[in-house]
């Protein structure tokens, strides 16, 4: 109930400057956001990866309007790949992107087919599409709110002509996503269903949890039915069920499919999940622009809500 005012609420700047004014270190940050550095993503990718689990990183940031911090964000994307394989973290751990962070919405006329931003957006994750595949990993796009999915789809679809490794992320709360799902679901294709983050209207989606829960199971028929390779991003117990019963009915051994969840939620679930057998990724977000991700979390779960006013306050 408390999911779309906390999500308009999170657009004011009084409260940005509010939030942000607490260290990543206060207690309800770093349970999301394990550091801001390069090294700090890399320790925490390495103990996971010590305990049997495999990771997505993502440099945070979106929203970008200028052309130098997208190019900041695809040099942090090259950084952390080429520590990750000097590590010796690139076979578990790989990179989810955002497209708004390297450009997609540059020279704003729109977003349509030929804007500027899309060209430059191709462009970078060209560039960390091919940095991932030096270092012996791959790239996942994030989905963000629907104005983009058209330009997110057509950007994955060009870049799957030379990189047909990059993972595609849908919503099951977008009425369009079983149809997507549909198109995505060929052989060796890596797709990601999660519900969706963003607070959309009911002309594009599904308002009630309820439905959302039905629209994930649709999906997730269609996608463990087909030829691709799901990747299962849910921490809701009766999702991760589904998603087994579905491995079983339709023959599919442990590996053809994998289990996603996020940093600091539900890790004991995670660690389960791993020991059956099961591939488990994390996804693990890091770097200082961690102000959305933090109110899509908090406002997933508004019981955080006390814990986080009590760190606003002590500003620990
Ligand atoms: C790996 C991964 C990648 C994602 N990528 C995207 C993306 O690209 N685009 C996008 O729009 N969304 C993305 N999401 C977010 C997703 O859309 C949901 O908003 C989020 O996962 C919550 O939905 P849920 O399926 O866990 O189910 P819910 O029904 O929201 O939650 C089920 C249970 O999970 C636990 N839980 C859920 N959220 C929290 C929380 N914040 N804190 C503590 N416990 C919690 C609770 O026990 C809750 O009862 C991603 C999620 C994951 C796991």
């Amino acid at each position: 109930m408390l999911r779309q005012p906390l999500l308009m609420l999170s657009r004011s700047d009084k409260v940005k400057n509010l939030v942000t004014a607490m260290p990543v270190s206060s207690g309800i940050v770093s349970r999301y956001v394990p550091g801001e550095s390069t090294d700090e993503a890399a320790d925490a990718t390495g103990a996971l990866v010590e305990s049997g689990l495999h990771v997505t990183l993502d440099f945070l940031g979106e929203d970008t309007l200028d052309r130098e911090q997208a190019d900041a964000t695809v040099n942090a994307y090259l950084d952390l790949l080429r520590t990750l394989s000097e590590r010796g973290l690139a076979r578990n751990a790989e990179v989810s992107v955002k497209l708004s962070a390297v450009g997609q919405a540059l020279g704003s006329s729109g977003r349509g087919p030929e804007s500027e931003g899309e060209k430059v957006a191709l462009e970078n994750a060209r560039t960390i599409c091919h940095a991932a595949r030096n270092a012996g990993t791959t790239v996942t796009l994030d989905m963000e709110d629907h104005t983009t999915t058209d330009s997110t789809l057509g950007t994955l679809r060009e870049l799957r002509k030379d990189f047909p490794e990059t993972g595609a992320v849908v919503q099951a709360y977008l009425h369009r996503t079983e149809a997507d799902c549909r198109d995505l679901a060929y052989e060796g294709s890596r797709v990601r269903l999660c519900k969706g983050a963003y607070n959309e209207p009911e002309s594009v989606a599904w308002q009630a949890k309820h439905d959302v829960d039905k629209s994930y199971v649709r999906c997730l028929k269609v996608l463990m039915a087909g030829q691709g390779y799901p990747m299962i991003a849910s921490h809701d117990p009766r999702m991760v069920d589904i998603a087994g019963a579905l491995a079983t009915r339709n023959g599919r051994a442990q590996g053809s499919y994998e289990y996603q969840m996020l940093f600091g939620i539900r890790p004991d679930e995670q660690q389960r999940l791993a020991d059956t057998g099961e591939k488990v990724r994390v996804y693990l977000p890091y770097g200082q622009e961690w102000y959305g991700y933090l109110m899509r979390r908090l406002a997933e779960r508004p019981s955080n809500l006390s814990f986080f006013l009590r760190s606003l306050v002590s500003k620990k």
